[in-house]
Protein backbone atom coordinates (compact mmCIF):
# COMPACT_ATOMS: atom_id res chain seq x y z
CA UNK A 1 0.00 0.00 0.00
CA UNK A 2 1.64 3.15 -1.37
CA UNK A 3 0.25 6.70 -0.25
CA UNK A 4 -0.17 9.60 -2.45
CA UNK A 5 3.48 10.79 -0.95
CA UNK A 6 4.86 7.65 -1.70
CA UNK A 7 5.17 6.27 1.64
CA UNK A 8 4.58 2.73 2.27
CA UNK A 9 1.95 1.94 4.51
CA UNK A 10 3.14 -1.21 6.68
CA UNK A 11 1.99 -0.88 10.20
CA UNK A 12 -1.51 -1.42 11.40
CA UNK A 13 -2.15 -0.33 14.94
CA UNK A 14 -6.13 -1.59 16.23
CA UNK A 15 -7.79 -0.55 18.95
CA UNK A 16 -9.87 -3.12 20.42
CA UNK A 17 -12.06 -1.81 22.47
CA UNK A 18 -12.47 1.81 23.55
CA UNK A 19 -13.22 0.35 27.28
CA UNK A 20 -10.70 0.72 30.34
CA UNK A 21 -10.32 0.03 33.74
CA UNK A 22 -8.43 3.07 34.60
CA UNK A 23 -9.00 6.85 33.84
CA UNK A 24 -5.75 8.50 33.48
CA UNK A 25 -6.46 12.09 33.51
CA UNK A 26 -4.91 13.15 30.12
CA UNK A 27 -6.82 10.18 28.30
CA UNK A 28 -10.64 10.16 29.71
CA UNK A 29 -12.93 12.00 31.85
CA UNK A 30 -14.08 10.22 34.71
CA UNK A 31 -17.37 9.61 33.46
CA UNK A 32 -16.50 8.59 29.88
CA UNK A 33 -19.46 7.41 27.85
CA UNK A 34 -18.48 3.98 25.84
CA UNK A 35 -19.84 2.82 22.51
CA UNK A 36 -22.80 0.52 22.58
CA UNK A 37 -21.50 -3.14 22.23
CA UNK A 38 -23.52 -3.27 19.42
CA UNK A 39 -21.44 -0.87 17.43
CA UNK A 40 -18.44 -2.80 17.97
CA UNK A 41 -16.65 -5.31 15.62
CA UNK A 42 -16.33 -8.99 16.62
CA UNK A 43 -13.25 -10.67 17.19
CA UNK A 44 -13.91 -12.81 14.34
CA UNK A 45 -14.36 -9.29 11.97
CA UNK A 46 -11.46 -8.02 13.35
CA UNK A 47 -9.45 -11.27 12.57
CA UNK A 48 -10.69 -10.59 9.10
CA UNK A 49 -9.87 -7.37 8.77
CA UNK A 50 -6.41 -7.39 10.14
CA UNK A 51 -5.87 -10.03 7.89
CA UNK A 52 -6.91 -7.69 4.84
CA UNK A 53 -4.50 -5.64 5.53
CA UNK A 54 -1.71 -8.31 6.15
CA UNK A 55 -3.10 -9.35 2.55
CA UNK A 56 -1.97 -5.96 1.58
CA UNK A 57 1.45 -5.34 2.61
CA UNK A 58 1.32 -4.60 6.70
CA UNK A 59 4.08 -6.28 8.21
CA UNK A 60 3.56 -4.94 11.53
CA UNK A 61 0.93 -5.30 13.94
CA UNK A 62 0.20 -3.26 17.29
CA UNK A 63 -3.32 -4.16 19.39
CA UNK A 64 -4.10 -1.59 21.28
CA UNK A 65 -7.13 0.31 23.22
CA UNK A 66 -8.67 1.71 25.36
CA UNK A 67 -7.61 -1.24 27.32
CA UNK A 68 -6.85 -4.43 24.93
CA UNK A 69 -6.71 -6.96 27.55
CA UNK A 70 -9.98 -6.35 29.03
CA UNK A 71 -12.16 -7.09 26.12
CA UNK A 72 -13.38 -10.39 26.41
CA UNK A 73 -11.64 -13.66 24.55
CA UNK A 74 -8.71 -11.18 23.36
CA UNK A 75 -6.12 -13.99 23.58
CA UNK A 76 -8.49 -15.44 20.88
CA UNK A 77 -7.82 -13.36 18.77
CA UNK A 78 -3.94 -12.64 19.49
CA UNK A 79 -3.82 -16.49 18.71
CA UNK A 80 -5.20 -15.87 15.36
CA UNK A 81 -3.12 -12.97 14.37
CA UNK A 82 -0.18 -15.45 15.72
CA UNK A 83 -0.97 -17.19 12.44
CA UNK A 84 0.65 -14.20 10.15
CA UNK A 85 3.64 -14.51 11.85
CA UNK A 86 4.19 -18.34 11.69
CA UNK A 87 3.62 -17.90 7.88
CA UNK A 88 6.42 -15.37 7.62
CA UNK A 89 3.35 -12.76 6.54
CA UNK A 90 4.25 -10.43 9.59
CA UNK A 91 7.19 -9.54 11.08
CA UNK A 92 5.62 -8.41 14.44
CA UNK A 93 2.66 -8.63 16.92
CA UNK A 94 2.64 -6.23 19.55
CA UNK A 95 0.62 -4.67 22.35
CA UNK A 96 -0.06 -1.54 24.66
CA UNK A 97 -0.90 -2.20 27.63
CA UNK A 98 -1.72 -0.50 30.91
CA UNK A 99 -0.69 -3.46 32.38
CA UNK A 100 -3.46 -3.96 35.13
CA UNK A 101 -4.52 -7.78 33.20
CA UNK A 102 -1.04 -8.63 32.30
CA UNK A 103 -0.40 -11.49 35.61
CA UNK A 104 -2.65 -13.79 33.99
CA UNK A 105 -1.99 -12.88 30.34
CA UNK A 106 1.64 -12.80 29.77
CA UNK A 107 2.88 -15.98 28.78
CA UNK A 108 -0.63 -16.65 26.62
CA UNK A 109 0.90 -13.55 24.69
CA UNK A 110 4.51 -15.11 24.76
CA UNK A 111 2.70 -18.23 22.95
CA UNK A 112 0.86 -16.13 20.59
CA UNK A 113 3.82 -14.87 19.49
CA UNK A 114 3.98 -11.40 20.96
CA UNK A 115 8.03 -10.84 21.98
CA UNK A 116 7.37 -6.92 22.64
CA UNK A 117 5.07 -5.48 24.66
CA UNK A 118 4.55 -1.20 25.24
CA UNK A 119 3.70 -0.79 28.83
CA UNK A 120 2.19 2.68 30.00
CA UNK A 121 3.21 3.81 33.58
CA UNK A 122 3.71 7.58 34.23
CA UNK A 123 5.08 7.29 38.25
CA UNK A 124 6.52 4.76 40.12
CA UNK A 125 4.90 6.47 43.56
CA UNK A 126 1.44 4.46 44.81
CA UNK A 127 -0.48 7.70 45.51
CA UNK A 128 0.49 9.65 42.66
CA UNK A 129 -0.75 6.53 40.26
CA UNK A 130 -3.74 6.49 42.01
CA UNK A 131 -3.83 10.43 41.53
CA UNK A 132 -3.33 9.74 37.35
CA UNK A 133 -5.08 7.16 36.57
CA UNK A 134 -7.98 7.24 38.82
CA UNK A 135 -8.69 4.00 38.91
CA UNK A 136 -5.21 1.70 38.47
CA UNK A 137 -3.96 -0.83 41.02
CA UNK A 138 -0.39 -0.11 41.59
CA UNK A 139 0.71 -3.16 42.91
CA UNK A 140 -1.16 -5.11 40.40
CA UNK A 141 0.62 -3.72 37.15
CA UNK A 142 3.81 -4.25 39.15
CA UNK A 143 3.24 -7.61 39.43
CA UNK A 144 1.65 -7.62 35.09
CA UNK A 145 5.64 -6.26 34.73
CA UNK A 146 7.13 -8.36 36.82
CA UNK A 147 5.07 -11.34 34.84
CA UNK A 148 6.07 -9.77 31.51
CA UNK A 149 8.94 -9.89 32.13
CA UNK A 150 9.78 -13.40 33.64
CA UNK A 151 7.57 -15.05 30.31
CA UNK A 152 10.02 -13.35 28.16
CA UNK A 153 8.53 -9.93 26.76
CA UNK A 154 11.08 -7.49 26.19
CA UNK A 155 8.87 -4.42 27.94
CA UNK A 156 9.30 -1.03 26.70
CA UNK A 157 7.69 1.81 29.14
CA UNK A 158 5.44 5.09 27.96
CA UNK A 159 5.48 7.37 30.20
CA UNK A 160 3.26 10.87 29.64
CA UNK A 161 5.68 13.65 30.70
CA UNK A 162 3.24 15.76 32.72
CA UNK A 163 3.82 19.28 34.43
CA UNK A 164 4.03 19.23 37.79
CA UNK A 165 3.50 15.42 38.24
CA UNK A 166 6.41 13.99 37.18
CA UNK A 167 8.88 15.73 35.28
CA UNK A 168 10.83 15.71 38.82
CA UNK A 169 10.63 11.24 38.35
CA UNK A 170 12.35 11.00 35.32
CA UNK A 171 15.49 10.36 36.60
CA UNK A 172 14.05 7.29 39.00
CA UNK A 173 12.18 6.08 35.91
CA UNK A 174 15.25 6.02 34.04
CA UNK A 175 17.36 4.38 36.63
CA UNK A 176 14.25 1.93 37.31
CA UNK A 177 14.10 1.12 33.90
CA UNK A 178 17.80 0.79 33.33
CA UNK A 179 17.73 -1.95 35.68
CA UNK A 180 15.30 -4.12 34.67
CA UNK A 181 16.63 -4.05 30.94
CA UNK A 182 13.71 -1.86 29.66
CA UNK A 183 13.74 1.14 27.32
CA UNK A 184 11.85 3.69 28.07
CA UNK A 185 9.85 6.48 26.04
CA UNK A 186 8.63 9.92 27.23
CA UNK A 187 5.37 11.50 25.69
CA UNK A 188 4.26 14.73 25.31
CA UNK A 189 0.50 15.08 26.14
CA UNK A 190 -1.50 15.88 23.19
CA UNK A 191 -4.74 17.62 22.85
CA UNK A 192 -7.19 14.48 21.82
CA UNK A 193 -10.42 14.49 23.25
CA UNK A 194 -12.38 16.24 26.30
CA UNK A 195 -11.27 15.73 29.87
CA UNK A 196 -11.71 17.26 32.92
CA UNK A 197 -9.22 19.97 32.68
CA UNK A 198 -6.87 22.21 30.52
CA UNK A 199 -4.57 20.75 28.44
CA UNK A 200 -2.20 23.55 28.32
CA UNK A 201 -1.79 23.05 32.38
CA UNK A 202 -0.30 19.66 31.73
CA UNK A 203 1.94 20.65 28.82
CA UNK A 204 5.66 19.77 29.39
CA UNK A 205 7.94 20.25 26.36
CA UNK A 206 10.24 17.25 25.92
CA UNK A 207 13.21 19.89 24.76
CA UNK A 208 13.18 21.41 28.05
CA UNK A 209 12.78 18.46 29.89
CA UNK A 210 15.98 16.60 27.72
CA UNK A 211 18.21 19.60 28.59
CA UNK A 212 17.82 19.24 31.82
CA UNK A 213 18.36 15.16 31.58
CA UNK A 214 21.35 16.04 29.46
CA UNK A 215 22.99 17.44 32.93
CA UNK A 216 22.75 14.00 34.82
CA UNK A 217 22.63 11.36 32.14
CA UNK A 218 24.61 10.68 28.73
CA UNK A 219 22.46 11.20 26.21
CA UNK A 220 23.93 9.63 22.62
CA UNK A 221 22.43 10.01 19.50
CA UNK A 222 20.92 6.21 18.01
CA UNK A 223 19.92 5.73 14.33
CA UNK A 224 17.08 3.62 15.68
CA UNK A 225 13.75 4.35 13.53
CA UNK A 226 10.82 3.18 13.32
CA UNK A 227 8.76 5.57 11.32
CA UNK A 228 6.91 7.17 13.97
CA UNK A 229 6.78 10.20 16.36
CA UNK A 230 9.71 8.79 18.57
CA UNK A 231 12.67 10.12 18.13
CA UNK A 232 15.50 7.71 20.16
CA UNK A 233 18.72 8.78 22.33
CA UNK A 234 20.48 5.82 24.13
CA UNK A 235 21.40 6.17 27.34
CA UNK A 236 24.94 5.79 28.04
CA UNK A 237 25.07 4.98 31.41
CA UNK A 238 22.00 2.44 31.33
CA UNK A 239 22.76 1.10 27.97
CA UNK A 240 19.17 1.31 27.73
CA UNK A 241 17.13 3.64 24.70
CA UNK A 242 15.51 6.51 25.26
CA UNK A 243 12.35 7.70 22.93
CA UNK A 244 11.01 11.49 23.54
CA UNK A 245 7.71 11.41 21.20
CA UNK A 246 6.93 15.13 20.19
CA UNK A 247 3.56 14.36 18.06
CA UNK A 248 3.44 18.36 17.90
CA UNK A 249 6.47 18.34 15.70
CA UNK A 250 6.01 17.60 11.94
CA UNK A 251 9.13 16.55 10.90
CA UNK A 252 8.29 12.70 11.66
CA UNK A 253 5.27 12.69 9.24
CA UNK A 254 6.72 12.65 5.88
CA UNK A 255 8.31 8.88 7.00
CA UNK A 256 4.75 7.94 8.39
CA UNK A 257 4.50 4.15 7.67
CA UNK A 258 1.15 3.74 9.68
CA UNK A 259 -2.70 3.67 9.61
CA UNK A 260 -5.01 2.90 12.98
CA UNK A 261 -8.25 0.97 12.92
CA UNK A 262 -10.78 1.07 15.06
CA UNK A 263 -12.96 -0.77 17.08
CA UNK A 264 -15.68 0.06 15.13
CA UNK A 265 -13.66 -0.54 11.70
CA UNK A 266 -13.59 2.89 11.09
CA UNK A 267 -9.69 3.89 10.09
CA UNK A 268 -7.92 6.29 10.62
CA UNK A 269 -5.24 7.85 8.14
CA UNK A 270 -3.57 10.16 10.34
CA UNK A 271 -3.90 10.40 14.25
CA UNK A 272 -3.52 14.05 14.14
CA UNK A 273 -6.18 14.33 11.19
CA UNK A 274 -10.28 13.81 11.42
CA UNK A 275 -10.81 12.11 8.01
CA UNK A 276 -11.76 8.32 8.39
CA UNK A 277 -12.89 5.91 6.50
CA UNK A 278 -15.49 3.09 7.59
CA UNK A 279 -14.47 -0.09 6.45
CA UNK A 280 -17.67 -2.10 9.09
CA UNK A 281 -20.01 -1.18 5.88
CA UNK A 282 -18.02 -2.85 3.24
CA UNK A 283 -16.72 -5.73 5.96
CA UNK A 284 -20.53 -6.73 6.95
CA UNK A 285 -21.64 -6.30 3.28
CA UNK A 286 -20.24 -9.19 1.78
CA UNK A 287 -18.20 -11.97 3.01
CA UNK A 288 -15.82 -11.78 -0.08
CA UNK A 289 -13.25 -9.40 0.57
CA UNK A 290 -13.54 -7.57 -2.49
CA UNK A 291 -15.23 -4.28 -1.03
CA UNK A 292 -13.01 -4.23 1.64
CA UNK A 293 -10.13 -4.05 -0.66
CA UNK A 294 -11.60 -1.52 -2.35
CA UNK A 295 -12.07 0.50 0.47
CA UNK A 296 -8.90 0.30 1.75
CA UNK A 297 -7.17 0.87 -1.38
CA UNK A 298 -9.80 4.30 -1.67
CA UNK A 299 -8.82 5.25 1.89
CA UNK A 300 -4.86 5.11 1.66
CA UNK A 301 -5.30 7.47 -1.51
CA UNK A 302 -6.49 9.49 0.99
CA UNK A 303 -3.51 9.54 3.43
CA UNK A 304 -2.84 13.02 4.38
CA UNK A 305 0.47 15.11 4.25
CA UNK A 306 0.93 15.54 7.47
CA UNK A 307 -1.09 15.98 11.31
CA UNK A 308 -3.16 19.69 12.33
CA UNK A 309 -2.64 19.64 16.37
CA UNK A 310 -3.10 23.05 17.58
CA UNK A 311 -2.57 23.09 21.49
CA UNK A 312 -4.15 26.03 23.37
CA UNK A 313 -6.40 27.36 25.58
CA UNK A 314 -9.36 26.50 22.94
CA UNK A 315 -8.76 22.70 23.65
CA UNK A 316 -9.32 19.99 22.47
CA UNK A 317 -8.31 20.57 18.90
CA UNK A 318 -9.25 17.18 18.08
CA UNK A 319 -12.28 15.57 19.93
CA UNK A 320 -11.74 11.96 19.49
CA UNK A 321 -10.16 10.37 22.34
CA UNK A 322 -6.87 8.64 22.42
CA UNK A 323 -8.70 5.43 23.92
CA UNK A 324 -10.64 5.48 20.47
CA UNK A 325 -7.62 5.43 18.05
CA UNK A 326 -5.61 3.76 20.40
CA UNK A 327 -2.00 5.07 21.40
N1 LIG B 1 -4.60 1.40 27.75
C1 LIG B 1 -3.37 1.16 27.08
C2 LIG B 1 -2.26 1.95 27.71
O1 LIG B 1 -2.51 2.83 28.52
O2 LIG B 1 -1.12 1.66 27.39
C3 LIG B 1 -3.39 1.41 25.59
C4 LIG B 1 -4.11 2.61 25.09
S1 LIG B 1 -3.48 4.18 25.63
C5 LIG B 1 -4.62 5.26 24.82
C6 LIG B 1 -1.99 4.29 24.69
C7 LIG B 1 -1.00 5.35 25.10
O3 LIG B 1 -1.57 6.62 24.86
C8 LIG B 1 -0.62 5.33 26.57
O4 LIG B 1 0.79 5.26 26.65
C9 LIG B 1 -1.11 6.64 27.09
O5 LIG B 1 -0.28 7.14 28.10
C10 LIG B 1 -1.12 7.50 25.86
N2 LIG B 1 -2.04 8.64 25.90
C11 LIG B 1 -3.36 8.65 26.17
N3 LIG B 1 -3.87 9.90 26.07
C12 LIG B 1 -2.85 10.70 25.71
C13 LIG B 1 -2.72 12.07 25.43
N4 LIG B 1 -3.76 12.89 25.48
N5 LIG B 1 -1.49 12.53 25.09
C14 LIG B 1 -0.42 11.70 25.01
N6 LIG B 1 -0.48 10.40 25.25
C15 LIG B 1 -1.67 9.89 25.60
FE1 LIG C 1 -6.91 3.61 29.87
FE2 LIG C 1 -4.62 3.69 28.58
FE3 LIG C 1 -6.30 5.80 28.52
FE4 LIG C 1 -5.04 5.21 30.76
S1 LIG C 1 -4.08 5.83 28.83
S2 LIG C 1 -7.24 5.67 30.54
S3 LIG C 1 -4.91 3.04 30.69
S4 LIG C 1 -6.67 3.82 27.65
Amino acid sequence: MIDPFGRAVSYLRVSVTDRCDFRCVYCMSEDMAFLPKAEVLSLEELDRLCGAFVRKGVRKLRITGGEPLVRRNVMWLLGRLGRHLDSGALDELTVTTNGSQLSRHADELFRCGVRRINLSLDTLDRDKFLAITRWGKFDRVMAGIEAALRAGLQVKLNTVALRNFNEDEIDRIIAWCGDRGMDLTLIEAMPLGDIDGHRADQHLPLSTLQEDLAERWTLLPSEHRTGGPARYLEIKETGQRLGLITPLSHNFCESCNRVRLTCTGTLYMCLGQDDAADLRAPLRESADDGLLDAAIDAAIARKPKGHDFIIDRADPSLSRHMSVTGG
